[in-house]
């Protein structure tokens, strides 16, 4: 006796094997049997004629960890049929938070989640504790949790831009090993924001010891992803050669349209990294447009010292001037050339700033675009987001060829409806694979069904260590997504991201229905997954 049996379904396993039509069968949390099953009964039998059945996606890079703890539901995750995220990127995540600096390190994290969105934060500090915490709230996701960097320095030297004493360096280690401990996947970095910009290469190195030797993984939000592109990706590869562990670089991108001709040189560096027996793989998200704080837009030294030095900054006449200078010379720390009309606000408390361009923005006050973004920076506390257009069209096709290449959302759980709904979000929260599979595989060709499969479950659960993800195979755990292969389409757009996608049918969790013929079921299946040691 089966719980759930598919039937004659197109299945693609994850593994690259050609499509096949067949049944699955479902035990428990399992996959037990992959073949025709005529005799075998089942509680639950769903007829997937003409339906592809895949493994559910294994989102490499996401940052739904705070939306999880206040929405364990995740509804932009199930709907596009993600199964498993990798959280805690770009040196963010919700854990471990230190007394002395705690207040600015959330106000660090509201770029994830907007502060009016109630977290339980009085039941996290240590890296274990917010993991009890995520287990407890029953997250309708798998979540394979990592560390961020900018955390750690956080908590043992605030935001200082000063170099650690050893002793801090010894708390950061310190920190690094608690997080593994309680199960974390390995570090991530996110060397454009600070605190984490802040440090030299070898003091990231040294900090993040304890992931030494595939103790963990190392994940980079590399330290440019514009004119340093090059330079950045090779510290991220050359922090991993160090330490002797796998490397992934995240939301990878050549921004600006000076630096799209980077993309091929970025994609080499990989190549020679692996052809040199480096675990170095990339991510990436198919959209030509970025997501971030408006202040990444400022030169580094400008955002030293946390939030309160920056404002001091923006009010002083000749430290304004400075900083713009510097921002036209190219020292702006997301994007080296900006184009204002590709700047758009995404999200600003200030409401009339959301959905136009800077430029628009900066000529309704009849102002420079350079002054109005000052301004803004001040006006808001910070918190203001953009939209920004980076990317070729072209230069995401070639990635996406790429070997080495996985795919990540870099986005948030979000809910069209109800509290989750806030500002604009990227429509990468709500379409990424859909996309990919409508768009680039359908559609244009770029890519063949099982090498998507792949590049979406198989190959992130083989760099990640989870043997039992990511395929579909007798004994691994029954982590399915079913689509019409035929209707799967992204809907989110940039004007209007609170779009769910087309032709996500049914999302099979751990077992469990997660979401039925588009309904979204209350059942939240999510197992927390801890990191063991290859
Ligand atoms: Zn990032």
């Amino acid at each position: 006796m089966l719980d759930i049996r598919i039937k004659n379904a197109i299945i693609i396993d994850g593994n690259l094997t050609p499509a096949f039509i067949g049944d699955i069968g479902i035990r428990g949390d399992q996959i037990v049997a992959i073949d025709a099953m005529a005799d075998d009964s089942a509680d639950l039998t769903i007829d997937a004629s003409r339906r592809v059945v895949m493994p559910g996606f294994i989102d490499m890079h996401s940052h739904a960890d705070l939306a999880l703890l206040a929405a364990p539901e995740a509804e932009s995750l199930v709907r596009q049929g993600i199964t498993t995220i990798v959280a805690g990127q770009c040196g963010f995540s919700p854990a471990p938070l230190a007394k002395k600096y705690r207040k600015e390190m959330l106000r660090s994290l509201a770029m994830f989640l907007s502060p009016e969105i109630p977290v339980p934060w009085d039941k996290i500090s240590t890296f274990a504790s917010y993991l009890d915490c995520l287990e407890r709230l029953k997250p309708a996701v798998n979540v394979a949790p990592l560390v961020g960097h900018g955390m750690i320095r956080a908590a043992v030297m605030g935001y200082a831009a000063d170099s650690p004493s050893r002793e801090q360096l010894h708390q950061m280690q310190r920190l690094v090993a608690e997080a593994l401990d309680a199960g974390a996947f390995g570090v991530s970095t996110g060397l454009i924001y600070p605190p984490g910009s802040f440090s030299t290469t070898q003091e990231i190195i040294a900090a993040l010891k304890p992931i030494g030797r595939g103790g963990g993984l190392y994940f980079s939000h590399a330290r440019g992803e514009a004119g340093t592109i090059l330079d950045a990706y090779a510290e991220a590869i050359e922090i991993g050669r160090q330490l002797d562990t796998a490397v992934q670089i995240s939301h990878f991108k050549a921004a600006g349209r000076q630096n799209w001709d980077k993309a091929s040189p970025a994609l080499r560096l990989i190549d020679q990294a692996r052809q040199a027996g480096l675990d170095v793989a990339a991510d990436m998200y198919p959209y030509e447009a970025g997501w971030t704080y408006l202040a990444t837009l400022l030169p580094r030294w400008a955002l030293s010292g946390g939030s309160l030095r920056t404002f001091i900054r923006l009010i002083l006449p000749n430290q304004r001037r400075k900083i713009i200078a510097a921002m036209k010379a190219g020292q702006g720390e997301s994007i080296d050339h900006i184009e204002w009309d590709k700047v758009f606000i995404a999200g600003s408390s200030i409401a009339n700033h959301v959905g136009h361009s800077a430029a628009e923005l900066a000529a309704r006050e009849k102002i420079d675009p350079y002054e109005w973004t000052l301004n803004a920076l001040l006006k808001t506390g910070g918190k203001i987001q953009m939209i920004i257009m980076v990317s070729k069209e072209d230069n995401i096709r070639l990635q996406l060829r790429h070997p080495a290449m996985m795919i990540g959302t870099d986005g948030m759980g979000m809910s069209a409806n109800g509290l989750m709904r806030q500002g604009i979000p990227h429509p990468r929260s709500f379409g990424t694979y859909p996309r990919l599979l409508g768009k680039y595989v359908r559609d244009e060709g770029i890519l063949s069904l099982e090498e998507a499969s792949w590049k979406s479950s198989g190959f992130p659960a083989q760099k990640l260590g989870l043997k039992d993800r990511g395929v579909i195979a007798r004994g691994c755990k029954a982590d399915l997504v079913i689509i019409d292969w035929e209707k799967v389409s992204d809907r989110a757009t940039y004007a209007n991201p609170w779009q769910y996608p087309a032709g996500i049918e049914t999302v099979i969790l751990n077992g469990k229905v997660a979401l039925n013929q588009g309904k979204l079921s209350q059942e939240r299946a999510g197992a927390l997954l801890r990191f063991t040691h290859r």
